[in-house]
């Protein structure tokens, strides 16, 4: 039976916003793989007409994803990337975004190269420091677009901070928590109006599902973005809405795992002698640390490591020689994955620019699935250790 409002993330994971099927009462959301419904006379119908404007199995996900992010309304879109073009679509030509400098490559790429050609500007800054943050507004500046924790530097933002200048300056301010999941922290409950997330991540979390979402409070915005999915088109179809809320039946169960995971393995690499830097904002000397304990319910579980041989050698032998750890995009799932920034997610951005962030040759990132840690650890040991040879 569908949750009351006050009851805890658990229960929210596999009760919020959901009942048994009014037809049937199939207990879990049956996937109405349909495109239109039957009209009893012209415009008579039971309040669906054709499946981009209404579903039932997306529906039960919009209502799931507001109860889980503690907003109102949910709206889903085929990708975390259609999410994010909608949410741009509600500026007009001439306004401006200030977003993160080290924003989601994907993000970047969508203000940039397409929005920038329909008169929206983007400008991209360090919003660790709020005060920084303020001197940059101008007055074409219309929404903070913020990412914390961000990729693969794993900095943290403060969100209360940052929408408390929005509010003041009439901005629109967007999270996208992606990296972190509602589990972990949620944006609206720290004054964010809107919250943008790739399903495909860790709400989904199985690695079989590209989806996008925006959670909001705010009825007129929620307004707006429904015209939007609608009018726009880019809507998710049933069969993946129902694998995003069976993967959210376990969100809690598997980000807290993982989160365990990664403290274990974090712990193995900062003594391992071959690492240069572990960047987790679960450490107590993480430059932000106080923020991420303040906004978040535990530290996530993304890691980023370079190596003292900071070499695209050395870090090519430590993922070509790991088995549990995946060499693959993305994130967020059950499986563990290891990545090379540098020449993966981060390969357009000019070499001098990534080192002055810390992006290292030897960067490589880890998102930790739930597997056991000990064979984690194990399996990162071995390969760390098949690099030394090209150390020497
Ligand atoms: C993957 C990702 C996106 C884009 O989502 P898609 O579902 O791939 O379109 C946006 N933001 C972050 C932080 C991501 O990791």
């Amino acid at each position: 039976m569908s949750a009351k409002s006050d009851a805890n993330f658990a229960t929210q994971c596999i009760h919020g916003g959901l009942d048994p099927d009014p037809l049937t009462g199939a207990v879990m959301t049956p996937i109405y793989q349909t495109s239109t419904y039957a009209q009893s006379a012209p415009g008579e119908h039971k309040g669906y007409e054709y499946a981009r404007t209404q579903n039932p199995t997306r529906d039960a996900l919009q209502r799931n994803l507001a109860a889980l992010e503690k907003g109102k309304f949910g709206v889903c879109f085929s990708s975390g990337l259609a999410a994010m073009d909608n949410v741009i679509r509600l500026l007009e030509p001439g306004d401006e975004v200030l977003a993160s400098d080290d924003l989601y490559g994907g993000s970047y790429r969508l203000l940039t190269a397409v929005f920038g050609r329909f008169g929206i500007k983007s400008r991209f800054i360090d919003m660790r420091d709020p005060a920084a943050v303020k001197e940059q507004l101008s007055p074409a500046t219309k929404m903070l677009w913020i990412e914390t924790p961000t990729n693969p530097m794993l900095n943290i933002v403060d969100i209360a901070a940052l929408t408390s200048l929005a509010r003041e300056h009439k901005l629109l301010s967007v999270v996208d928590n992606t990296f972190a999941s509602p589990y972990l922290q949620q944006p609206l409950e720290l004054g964010a109006d809107l919250v943008v997330h790739s399903a495909t991540k860790y709400l989904g979390g199985h690695s079989d599902v590209v989806m996008g979402a925006v959670i909001t409070r705010d009825e007129t915005l929620a307004q707006k973005l429904y015209f939007l999915q609608n009018a726009a088109g880019a809507v998710p179809g049933p069969q993946d809405c129902f694998l995003v809320l069976r993967g959210i039946k376990t969100l809690h169960l598997r980000v807290q795992r993982a989160c365990e995971n990664a403290r274990h393995i974090v712990a193995v690499l900062q003594k391992n002698d071959l690492v240069a830097n572990v960047y987790y904002p679960g450490l107590e000397d993480h430059p932000r640390h106080d923020v991420a304990k303040r906004q978040m319910r535990d530290f996530g579980a993304m890691i980023s490591f370079d190596l003292k041989e900071d070499t695209l050698e050395a870090a090519t032998q430590v993922m070509k020689n790991t088995h549990y750890f995946t060499l693959a995009e993305s994130l967020g799932g059950v499986e563990s994955l290891i990545g090379h920034p540098a020449t993966m997610t981060h390969a357009s951005i000019p070499r001098e620019q990534r080192l002055s962030v810390g992006l290292t040759d030897s960067l490589i990132r880890l998102s930790v699935g739930v597997e056991d840690a000990e064979d984690l650890v194990k399996d990162l040991e071995q390969a760390l250790a098949a690099a030394v040879g090209v150390l020497d």
